[in-house]
């Protein structure tokens, strides 16, 4: 599944392409999560102003209205000059003055909504209950540290909810909690003021350096077919159970928390 570094290296991939750019045509495939909400002829003569992120939305934004793309649990986003007939899987093809923007999704749990504005309900729908953006300045360690306070749930589970931060999915929540020191099934809202600041720095530094490790990755990325967009950090606990902790040699356990696996070493994370 595409989390935050991969969208955000979607983003950089296409943003300074397409702004600028005018839309000339938008051709839909099968349906997808949800409906487009405008007649594709409509975008036809709108010009793009730039792409945004938010969460794992990327917001197109035009000269009348804007885009919300999400790439679901399969989808991936490729502007190209010029793309081949449309296969089975592209859904969504958005042509324009300088080149096109497709929308691959062999599960089609992806989707490109049009809103009016930032404002509009529709919008407001799918990003109103977002949490902090983990990459940006307004990631703010006091507000971030009273989110967790105020749920009861573990702290891995408060953290993949979305809500306090944006885009910390499985992968990057079990290894900021191992590089903030903290157990993943500990209580969010018993996480001191310490132990908070080493774990918002902890989630900005794994998104951060997935993003920068995507981005010498970019052209494989945006070339690729199938499982695109996968570049995966060398990670400390994930996916390594049984095998030796990094730094302390201790077996990394696994644990189902939410019907995810967990890992974690129980002596680098004892609380
Ligand atoms: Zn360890």
């Amino acid at each position: 599944m595409p989390e935050l570094p991969e969208v955000e290296v979607t983003r950089l991939s296409f943003a300074d392409r397409i702004t600028g750019a005018t839309v000339t045509g938008a051709r839909l495939g099968k349906p997808l999560r949800w409906a487009l909400g405008c007649e594709p002829s409509a975008l036809v003569g709108r010009r793009v102003l730039g792409v945004r992120r938010r969460g794992k939305y990327l917001l197109l934004d035009m000269d009348q209205g804007l885009l919300l793309l999400h790439l679901g649990m399969s989808g991936s986003l490729n502007f190209a000059a010029t793309h081949p007939d449309p296969g089975p899987h592209d859904h969504f093809d958005l042509t324009s003055t300088q080149g096109v923007l497709r929308l691959h999704d062999p599960r089609r749990f992806g989707a490109v909504v049009y809103a009016d504005s930032a404002d509009a309900p529709t919008a407001i729908k799918l990003l109103g209950g977002l949490g902090m953006e983990p990459l940006d300045d307004g990631f703010d360690l006091k507000l971030f540290h009273a989110g967790l306070r105020s749920r009861s749930a573990a702290i891995k589970q408060v953290l993949l909810a979305g809500d306090v931060v944006v885009g910390v999915g499985n992968i990057y929540a079990s290894e900021a909690l191992f590089l903030a020191g903290i157990r993943p099934t500990a209580r969010a809202r018993r996480i001191s003021l310490k132990r908070a600041t080493r774990l918002h720095a902890a989630v900005r530094d794994v998104l951060a350096r997935a993003v920068t490790k995507g981005g010498s990755t970019l052209r494989d990325f945006s070339n690729a077919e199938g499982q695109q967009g996968y570049f995966q950090l060398e990670a400390m606990v994930y996916d390594r159970q049984g095998q030796p902790c990094k730094v302390c040699g201790t077996s990394i356990s696994a644990i189902r928390q939410g019907q995810r696996s967990t890992y974690f070493c129980a002596n680098c994370q004892k609380g």
